[in-house]
C-alpha cells in the first residue's frame, strides 16, 4: 500500500478505536495514528518515512530487507503488549500517543497484506501472507481506502446521536 493511503487508513482505524472506546477525536492523537501508519516502511530508503531518516533506514533495509520484521507477527505481538499498557496509564502524555501509533501500525500491516507482495508474518521466515485484494498503486486500493475513510467519517458523524437518541428513549433516562 502507498503512503497516501496508509495515512487516512490509519487515521480511519483510530477514529474507530475512539468511537468505540468513546473517546474524542483530537488532532494530536490522529496524528500519531498517521505517523504510526507509516513507521513499518521505516526499513525502506525510499519509503515516506525512510526517506526522512536515512541513517535508520539504509541499515535497516540491508540487515532485515523492505516488509522483514517490521511488517511481522513480532512487531504486532510487540504492539498488542504496548497497547493494553498505554491504556492503563492513559493519563500520562506519552502513552495518549501510543495507542494512535500502535493502531496506525497495525493497519499498515494490515494493509499490506492486501497486496499481493503481502507480509511475512512468521518472520524470520520468509514466506508472505497475502490477501490478494488489490495492487500496491491501484486505483482499487485508492477507492478501497476513500471509500473505507469516508465510511468511518460518516460512521463518526450518525454513531454520537444514534447513541443520543437511543438513551433518550430509555424512560429514566428521558428528559436528561
Ligand atoms: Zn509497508
Amino acid at each position: 500500500m502507498q503512503a497516501r493511503n496508509h495515512i487516512p487508513f490509519a487515521m480511519s482505524w483510530w477514529w474507530l478505536y475512539c468511537l468505540g472506546t468513546d473517546q474524542s477525536i483530537e488532532a494530536v492523537g490522529t496524528m500519531a495514528a498517521a505517523m504510526g501508519g507509516l513507521l513499518p516502511d521505516i526499513d525502506h530508503p525510499k519509503s515516506a518515512l525512510g526517506r526522512r531518516i536515512p541513517f535508520i533506514s539504509i541499515p535497516l533495509s540491508y540487515l532485515v530487507g523492505h516488509r522483514g520484521v517490521t511488517h511481522s507477527l513480532m512487531a504486532v505481538v510487540v504492539m498488542l503488549i504496548m497497547l493494553p499498557l498505554a491504556a492503563f496509564t492513559m493519563d500520562t502524555r506519552i502513552a495518549l500517543l501510543v495507542a494512535p501509533v500502535c493502531l496506525g501500525y497495525l493497519s499498515h500491516i494490515t494493509g499490506d497484506a492486501m497486496t499481493p507482495s503481502g507480509v511475512p508474518l512468521l518472520w524470520p521466515n520468509r514466506k508472505r501472507y497475502t490477501l490478494n485484494l488489490f495492487k500496491t498503486t491501484s486505483l482499487l486500493e485508492s477507492v478501497f481506502v476513500g471509500v473505507f475513510t469516508i465510511s468511518v467519517v460518516i460512521l463518526g458523524g450518525i454513531a454520537p446521536s444514534v447513541m443520543h437518541n437511543t438513551i433518550a428513549q430509555i424512560p429514566f433516562m428521558a428528559g436528561r
